[in-house]
């Protein structure tokens, strides 16, 4: 039968142990009899649905894991797999009696196991691949995962068939894939045969059979083929090694599927494997295998050159072999046999150097690139170290609350979870959800969390979210949502500001707003549209002068207004004027704080009107205003308003200091609206006031004021950022 459905003889620590120093001579086994006799406990009593006591199972994953030539702390995680989940042991026990690597290691298989896979869609299920290696950021974790999982599946026909089938399915689409991803082909083939066992037992039966009974013709085609070939191989001197091959049920299975082809067709073609000892030999014995039979065209596939991203490596062709038969065959060397049939797993204990090509794919390339600096590195210690990466340094995966995964960029907080489910659900996300918590929006998302996120009709996207946010998307669909909303501002202040340009030249402005005129005006221009020609009015692109020069232009003559507008502001920063525009958007800036006196310039700003800020403000320079937004403005000190300024003063520590400075500036007649002090460890005491001042001339007499008392080092104003 080609069905090497392995049977699960009852396994021992003894017997661990004994295959592991045939591998690992000098390992240390200590650990491993502890665990044995820790999980001994933990299980005591409990049985699988076989009836066999439970501690088999985590003997069973054990066993595999030494089939797979993992290191001691892997073995003993695989012992003690279950205990964490099935026992009321914590993981904090764990960690006490058999250290912090085997702890996470167990940890991490507990984590995994209690997720639980939903859709049959292959994108999601790449998704969901990833999102385990991602989580397990070991790739030991998911190599005893996948021992453990190849146990149930090798018992699973003690469950009931909803549960079979529920695992086998799970197993084909996320566990088989990744034994294969991993580059381990005998885990993946015995995998797939018990996944298809459960899921189609009529095929799998009845592919079973026909196997069988063509076996014995099948073998004779073989056994002649490989006397040619190994006649052959003496003749031209190369050392190989020749082995028939039998397809495993499920690739049968596969290719009748998908090439639509009878079991015949399939199975008539004979498969031959050639193993020998240098890669030149690789080559010269397809160049002996194309010289006996004739090649089938399209069929040649170099591994060796390019390998494939689990870092499989063979040469692959067909041949017309004898009868007319297409026979299949793939040379490869012992090292590159062993990486296929053992993967990862391989590079653990062997060292000869495979070549290997940074050109191809590069979806699993940290896998390459682990083989890569298992090269350079001294032992298997330092390897295990760099085994613990981040797998996946730049994404995440979450759960959306259907279950579906997503990917998203590492980093990402709920908002760019709810931009990726649509931009109407980012726009107006107002909490989220993880893992059935609130959480504040700007909460960091991990590999693994469950997200769900609530929305209202009254939430709007803000500045800060831009700060928050992670994804090329949601700051795309942020950046877009802010330029729509100022460009209604700007249309809202553009039309404000015409009316009032028109009525103070006493024109009308129903008049100007008529369509047509409107129209005219924009051709004028080099406007769109109207719309658009308000929208440039406030941003600040097209000044009202400029408009009413079109409509009036005497009016503007006589105004005496060329090109600059000398904008006269005065009284307080929540009641600036500008003469003509009233109290409409002018704001002094927070970051210069000018007060009246001080030499200033005005910007226009993208929908929030105009800016008023000192001429020495450190942000003038960093501020994205084009050229053409700067206004010239000067100050109307009619009224004479306070403004707050800030005033630094430094000071020897001395008991004091804050009466005297704060009479200093009293005396200088201005009010403090508030007052603190620090102190230096060189003895020096900062005091911080914000005082109501006049105008720059009374600052002067204030500081001044302030220098006049005895201790003070400085004083000056403080502007922030
Ligand atoms: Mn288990």
């Amino acid at each position: 039968m080609a069905l090497k459905l392995r049977h699960t003889e009852p396994v021992s620590v003894q017997s661990l142990i004994q295959s592991l120093r045939q591998y690992n001579p000098q390992a240390d086994v200590q650990p491993i009899q502890e665990a044995y006799d820790f999980s001994a406990q933990a299980h005591a009593g409990q049985k699988r649905e076989s009836g066999e006591p439970f501690l088999q199972h985590p003997l069973q994953t054990a066993r595999i894991i030494v089939d797979l030539k993992l290191d001691v702390p892997s073995i003993v995680a695989g012992l003690l797999h279950d205990t964490i989940e099935d026992t009321d042991i914590p993981k904090a026990d764990l960690e006490q009696r058999f250290g912090k690597e085997v702890a996470y290691l167990v940890d991490g298989v507990t984590k995994i196991g209690k997720i639980q896979f939903k859709t049959h869609e292959e994108k999601q299920a790449e998704n969901f691949r990833k999102m385990l290696l991602s989580m397990s950021e070991d790739i030991r974790v998911i190599l005893i995962k996948l021992a453990d999982r190849l146990h149930n599946m090798r018992t699973l026909h003690y469950l009931p068939e909803e549960k079979q089938k529920r695992i086998a399915q799970e197993t084909l689409d996320i566990f088989a894939p990744l034994a294969n991803r991993l580059g381990i082909g005998w885990m993946r083939t015995e995998l797939e045969d018990l996944c298809l066992r459960y899921l189609k037992p009529e095929v799998f039966n009845n592919l079973a059979k026909k196997v069988a009974q063509r076996q014995e013709v099948r073998d004779a085609y073989i056994q002649d083929l490989i006397k040619i070939i190994q006649k052959s191989l003496t003749e031209y001197g190369f050392k190989g090694q020749v082995l028939g091959r039998s397809k495993h049920l499920f690739g049968i299975y596969q290719k009748m599927e998908r090439q639509g082809i009878p079991f015949e067709e399939v199975y008539d073609l004979a498969a031959v494997r050639i193993i020998t000892d240098t890669k030149m030999n690789c080559y010269a014995i397809l160049g002996m295998i194309h010289s006996l039979w004739r090649p089938v065209p399209g069929r040649f596939k170099d591994y060796i050159g390019v390998p494939k991203s689990n870092g499989y490596q063979s040469l692959h062709t067909t041949v017309m072999g004898p009868k007319g038969y297409h026979v299949e065959f793939q040379i490869r060397t012992d090292e590159m046999h062993k990486v296929a049939e053992e993967g990862i797993a391989a590079h653990w204990k062997y060292k000869e150097k495979g070549q290997i090509d940074q050109k191809t794919d590069r979806v699993f390339g940290w896998l390459r690139q682990l083989v890569e600096w298992q090269q350079d590195l001294a032992d298997n210690r330092q390897f295990m170290d760099s085994v613990k990466m981040d797998l996946f340094p730049d994404v995440i995966y979450v759960f959306t609350p259907k279950g579906d995964v997503k990917e998203l960029a590492k980093g990402a907080c709920p908002l760019d979870f709810a931009y990726s489910v649509h931009t109407e659900v980012g726009n107006h996300c107002t909490g989220a959800k993880v893992n059935g918590k609130l959480v504040p929006l700007r909460h960091v998302l991990h590999s693994g969390d469950s997200v769900e996120v609530t929305t209202s009709t009254n939430q709007t996207p803000s500045k800060d979210w831009l700060k928050w946010v992670r994804t090329a998307r949601s700051k795309t669909k942020i950046k877009h949502w802010i330029k729509t909303e100022e460009r209604i501002r700007s249309l809202e202040v553009g039309k404000k500001l015409l009316e009032r340009a028109l009525q103070r030249h006493n024109l009308s402005s129903t008049e100007a707003f008529k369509p047509e005129h409107l129209t005219a005006l924009t051709k004028d221009f080099g406007i769109a549209t109207p719309e658009g020609l308000l929208v440039a009015i406030g941003y600040g692109r097209i000044t009202t002068e400029q408009v009413i020069r079109r409509l009036q232009p005497a009016a503007a003559v006589k105004e005496g207004l060329a090109d600059k507008l000398i904008r006269k502001i005065g009284g307080r920063p929540s009641g600036v004027k500008i003469k003509g525009v009233g109290d409409l958007l002018i704001h002094l800036s927070k970051c210069c704080n000018p007060v009246p006196g001080d030499p200033i310039i005005g910007f226009i700003t993208r929908g929030r009107g105009l800016s008023v800020h000192t001429m020495d403000c450190p942000n003038i320079d960093e501020l994205d205003y084009d050229k053409d937004r700067i206004v010239e403005v000067a100050w109307d000190t009619k009224d004479a308003a306070a403004y707050a300024v800030k005033i630094g003063v430094v000071t020897v520590d001395r008991p004091g200091m804050l009466a005297s400075v704060s009479a200093a500036i009293t005396s200088a007649k201005a009010n403090i609206s508030h007052a603190d002090i620090t102190t230096t460890e060189d003895r020096r005491a900062i005091l911080n006031f914000v005082v109501e001042i006049l105008n720059a001339g009374h600052l002067d007499k204030v500081l001044k004021s302030i220098e006049t008392v005895d201790g003070v080092v400085q004083a000056k104003r403080v502007r922030a950022g």
